[in-house]
């Protein structure tokens, strides 16, 4: 019994949500925070004001001495700046002090934040305004206060910003589809998401022996074990202890913070775990995947256990991923991507249908783009991960149901039962959760799509302003046509029948990770964007600026600077690890395995004048020689490579593709094998079996 947690008396307690604020607020300030929300305006300063003694007065009961601007920069994870709530009084005294504007607004030097070019270096300033719809919640002692962070001149220096921005015109957008459709209730429509997050845990003790990952979180280095995965014996298999007491702390502590943390399993890979949240709105779930990495990583500390978010953390296993459910829903909880009961709702349906396939296609390279990132690379197309090529898996009989809409209009085959949009009814379409393609890229499972290309370590918000962004744009472009038709069936169903057609393409119900499939693709058309610099020009292309300043989602500026981060991260990455690699290759492997085989040689010698042969270690000695040799030449070939990076950030991106990592992958082969010939007592570091058996 002592074990007992009272789950929903625990659930949110550290946030100060909307009960929260039922409770503390005055009703005329609780009214007009909600009216704020759902309008979209600014708080009147002495609302804010209100709020903010009701929130301070909240947090230090729960322990907090401290508030923090909490906000998502472009490095993809979060920032803060703690402030004390003191207020000197003249006499030597402190009280605790919180004011309106220091809820809603703060101010913080932004130089130290990747800006890609954005910020000018006369104004270093960066400005967090809070975004009302997030609430604050109390964490390590301090209030947490989700924020949008900017430049002096408004440019959108963070995640958030564009991911509102996003949020705010697929609603509206999809709005304009329901009233035609006779909706003149649903006042928003909400992007729901659940992101599931994959990660490894590993002993603390083994990890911190390793160099490669602690400093870039992967083994850059690793003969791999005489063990797999190839067993399936970890995927769904029984949790050890230490991890089930792991994961119980983590639920615990982000139920607390309003976490709605569902789902737990061992992974496929040996040390790998998943987590699934219960899907919430898109910026709700994207702060809630935040702080699951965050805690995740804090929470594993104290077990005595690393958690690795990298994508790629281990060779010869599956890396870590992270799948994006997204569907849209209005305000009074109808899913858009249901296949209704009646004809008419059915007709609804295909049409967001038909949105999503013609924006995914015309859209392709966006979408690919907000995936890339050096860890990532390790996966995509990989075979464990889906293919660099975005398709969209449907199923049989919404793949049926497709072909059939785009046959009729052309009348080829009248025999096979034809759909009428707006006449008959969709067969069943089953949420399978058996035999799904588990190789697609994006799949619809019943109600929604996941979106499979993420990497385990990347803010899910990329992807989800992308996903909002083309949506809005098919949706805006069908809401123009059927608008101002004369006859709305008709049009409806030439709108999602040319859609179907134009775009079929992309629809892709086969293997993703045959090879067969990458030809079929080339032939259709779609874009094979393999690594990150080859898939990042196509991400400021003229069409992908013209979606984004369009919708409003993204200045041209703006836009460009999330291009030059992506590169400049590859660069770094990349930089980080070959320097890592030459390090561990000189520091630790070159001395271990030349120690091992110059006290074999001196065994050979000994032996001899002891009259015995030695044969084995005669040779043994000599392949560690020869392995050595050639080690140390590619430590030297790629410490050269390393000084002759070209200085432009495309180039040097192209660069580290070309050269660096081929020549990463013949360093590390030459490694791998010295580990292999070397007597484990000699070895620096833990290896694999070590680490994934332990
Ligand atoms: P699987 O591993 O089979 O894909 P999980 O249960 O692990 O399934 O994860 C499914 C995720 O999809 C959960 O986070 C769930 O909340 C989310 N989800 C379910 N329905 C929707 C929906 N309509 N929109 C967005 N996400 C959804
Ligand atoms: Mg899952």
């Amino acid at each position: 019994m002592s074990d007992f947690i009272n789950v929903p008396e625990i659930f949110g307690a550290d946030v100060f949500n909307d009960a929260t604020m039922q409770q503390c607020l005055e009703a005329k300030t609780y009214q007009a925070w909600k009216q704020c929300v759902s309008t979209g305006s600014s708080l009147p300063l002495e609302i804010a004001n209100d709020i903010a003694e009701a929130m301070k007065i909240w947090a230090i009961e729960k322990g907090a001495t401290h508030y923090t601007h909490w906000f998502q920069p472009m490095t993809g994870i979060t920032a803060e700046k703690h402030d004390s709530f003191i207020a000197p009084t003249g006499d030597g005294k402190v009280i605790m002090e919180f004011s309106g504007k220091e809820l809603v607004r703060g101010e913080s030097d932004a130089s130290s934040f990747p800006s890609g070019g954005l910020r000018a270096t006369f104004e270093a300033r960066g400005y967090t305004a809070w975004d009302p719809t997030s609430y604050t919640f109390v964490k390590d002692g301090s209030l947490y206060i989700p924020t949008c962070f900017f430049s002096y001149t408004g440019d959108a220096l963070d995640k958030k910003t564009p991911l509102l921005r996003s949020l705010d015109d697929v609603s509206r957008e999809a709005l304009r589809i329901l009233r035609l459709f006779g909706d003149d209730q649903a006042q928003r429509v909400h992007v729901s998401v659940g992101a599931e997050q994959e990660y490894f845990l590993i002993p603390k003790a083994l990890y911190a022996q390793r160099e490669d990952l602690r400093l870039t979180g992967r083994t850059l280095f690793g003969a791999l074990p005489p063990k797999g995965q190839e067993l399936d014996d970890h995927y769904f298999g029984t949790i050890r202890t230490r991890v089930s007491n792991f994961m119980k702390d983590l639920d615990e502590q982000l139920w607390r913070l309003g976490v709605l943390s569902k789902t737990k399993h061992n992974e496929g890979a040996p040390c790998q775990h998943e987590l699934a949240p219960i899907y919430s709105n898109a910026s709700n779930a994207c702060d809630a995947n935040q702080l699951v990495m965050e805690i995740m990583k804090k929470c594993a500390a104290k077990h005595d256990l690393v958690c690795l978010l990298h994508e790629k953390p281990f060779a010869g296993v599956n890396g870590s991923g992270k799948h994006n459910n997204w569907s849209l829903c209005t305000d009074s909880g109808r899913n858009l991507f249901s296949p209704g009961k009646t004809p008419r709702q059915n007709a609804q349906f295909l049409v967001f249908l038909a949105a999503f396939i013609q924006g995914v296609d015309e859209y392709q390279d966006f979408l690919r783009c907000t995936v890339a990132s050096a860890g990532n690379d390790h996966r995509l197309g990989a075979n464990e991960a889906p293919p660099a090529i975005v398709s969209i898996f449907l199923g049989d009989e919404l793949n049926a149901v497709v072909e059939s809409i785009i046959h009729s209009s052309s009348y080829t085959d009248p025999e096979k039962g034809l759909m009428r949009i707006g006449v008959d009814v969709l067969p069943p379409i089953p949420k399978d959760t058996t035999d799904r393609n588990r190789t697609s890229p994006i799949a619809f499972t019943g109600n929604k799509f996941e979106f499979r290309m993420l990497g385990s370590s990347q803010s899910i918000a990329g992807p989800n302003i992308a996903l909002n962004t083309i949506m809005a744009d098919a949706l805006s472009r069908f809401a123009d046509a059927l608008e101002k038709a004369e006859d709305f069936d008709a049009a409806l169903h030439k709108l999602v029948c040319e859609a179907f057609t134009a775009h079929q393409r992309i629809i892709f119900n086969g293997d993703g990770y045959s090879d067969d499939w990458k030809e079929e693709a080339a032939c259709r058309g779609l874009s094979n964007l393999r690594s990150t610099p080859e898939a990042l020009p196509s991400y400021i292309s003229q069409k992908n600026i013209d979606l984004v300043t369009k919708r409003g989602i993204f200045t041209e500026t703006e836009f460009r600077a999330r291009y030059e981060i992506h590169l400049e991260t590859y660069r770094k990455v990349i930089n980080i690890e070959a320097r890592t690699m030459v390090d561990m290759a000189l520091h630790q492997i070159l001395p271990a395995a030349l120690a091992y085989s110059s006290d074999l040689a001196e065994a050979v010698e000994r032996k001899r004048k002891a009259g015995i042969r030695a044969n084995t270690e005669a040779d043994l000695a000599q392949r560690l020689s020869d392995c050595c040799d050639s080690l140390y030449e590619k430590c030297e070939q790629l410490h050269k490579a390393l000084k002759a990076v070209p200085s432009g950030s495309q180039e040097a991106a192209d660069y580290h593709n070309r050269i660096t990592c081929p020549q990463m992958q013949a360093l590390r082969k030459d490694a791998d094998l010295l580990e292999k010939l070397t007597a484990k007592s000699y070895w620096p570091y833990p290896t694999y079996s070590d680490i994934l058996f332990y």
